[in-house]
């Protein structure tokens, strides 16, 4: 009997080493110690055996009955710090561990070169105005001695929504609401969207442009030769031809196109200025004496000048861009190109 009993405890206390989990432990304790477990079951036949045999059997098994229960405490204690012990290792944060690499944001290559362009004017003691991208139809046409028969309302593509309100085709607007206010001399540069019904390669229904207005005593053409030449040096930083081409718009007088040796080829010719060494990159004029009278502004004794030009097209040939689209489509390979320098 007692050989049995210690056979007993020497299986039992084998099978708990050798537990893997705390259900393991727990269901080998039932298995020998549980209300119908081996040993209990043993402790409950001692009255079955010989009254000489039942004290030193009694006393074995309580002892078997304690070591097992020790044996299990000590298992299931061991097992919990292990789990604990694994759980916090594999949360341990290894400061020494180098980063990721965080790319730092970066600005829009549009937004880039507008703030480019704001600050040389700035330089130049321009006031930066923002105005009504709604506009009416006095303030985007008719001010600007472009009257509702006129052929020049064609080349516009306007969005027109229902109340005679529209989405205004250029910042032009801001020449007339700025002059309405402000009496001469002033010195003011427009920068905004501005909207028309058209989409392709070179075009998208909105883009941003940028408008300067100058009416004073003495305004005249060669000091707009001199903002735009200085201004094109700044902005392609290399001293570019400039050329002017007479032109047409209903609201200068005369009118003139600026177009600037090609960046790419410098005047040799190339694809992107179509082999002529010339692109296109702004129109400008002296504002016509209709436009200052349609605002109050004494035309004999007032002259001013005006230029305009896109945003997104100096963009382009500044970085060497050759489909606007892409400044549309928020594509991050294509944008982080531009997150450094300037
Ligand atoms: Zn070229």
């Amino acid at each position: 009997m007692l050989t049995e009993i210690e056979d007993l405890k020497a299986e039992a206390l084998a099978a708990l080493d050798a537990a893997a989990t705390r259900e393991e432990v727990e269901s080998l304790r039932v298995r020998f110690l549980g209300r119908q477990g081996v040993i209990t079951e043993q402790l409950r036949g001692l009255g079955s055996l010989p009254a000489a045999e039942r004290p030193a059997a009694g006393q074995a098994l309580n002892q078997v009955k304690n070591a097992l229960a020790e044996a299990a405490r000590a298992r299931r204690e061991t097992l919990s710090r292990a789990a604990v012990d694994a759980e916090l290792g594999g949360e341990r944060i290894d400061v020494t561990l180098p980063g990721r690499g965080q790319r730092a944001g970066g600005l829009h290559p549009v937004t880039r070169t507008l703030e480019r362009i704001e600050t040389f004017f700035r330089h130049l003691g321009f006031d930066i105005v923002e105005g009504p991208e709604i506009e009416d139809d006095f303030h985007n046409f008719e001010a600007l001695n472009i009257p509702a028969h006129h052929p020049a309302r064609a080349m516009h593509d306007t969005f027109y929504f229902d109340d005679g309100l529209l989405l205004r085709t250029h910042t032009s607007n801001m020449q007339i609401r700025v002059m309405a206010v402000q009496p001469p001399p002033l010195r003011v540069i427009a920068i905004g969207r501005v909207y028309r019904c058209d989409s392709d390669l070179t075009h998208t229904p909105m883009f941003q442009q940028i408008e300067g207005l100058v009416v004073d005593e003495r305004a005249n053409f060669a000091n707009l030769k001199g903002i735009l030449a200085a201004f094109c040096r700044h902005i392609f930083e290399a001293d570019l031809e400039l050329r002017f081409r007479p032109s047409y718009f209903p609201f200068t007088e005369p009118s003139a196109e600026v177009d600037i040796q090609c960046v790419i080829c410098r005047g040799a010719g190339c694809r992107v200025c179509g082999h002529t060494g010339w692109l296109e990159i702004l129109g400008s004029g002296m504002v016509h004496p209709n436009v200052l009278e349609n605002v109050g502004i004494d035309s004999e004794r007032y002259t001013g000048f005006a230029f305009g030009m896109g945003a997104e097209r100096i963009t382009m040939l500044r970085y060497g861009v050759d489909d606007l689209r892409l400044f549309m489509e928020n594509d991050l390979r294509f944008l982080r190109q531009f997150a450094g320098g300037g």
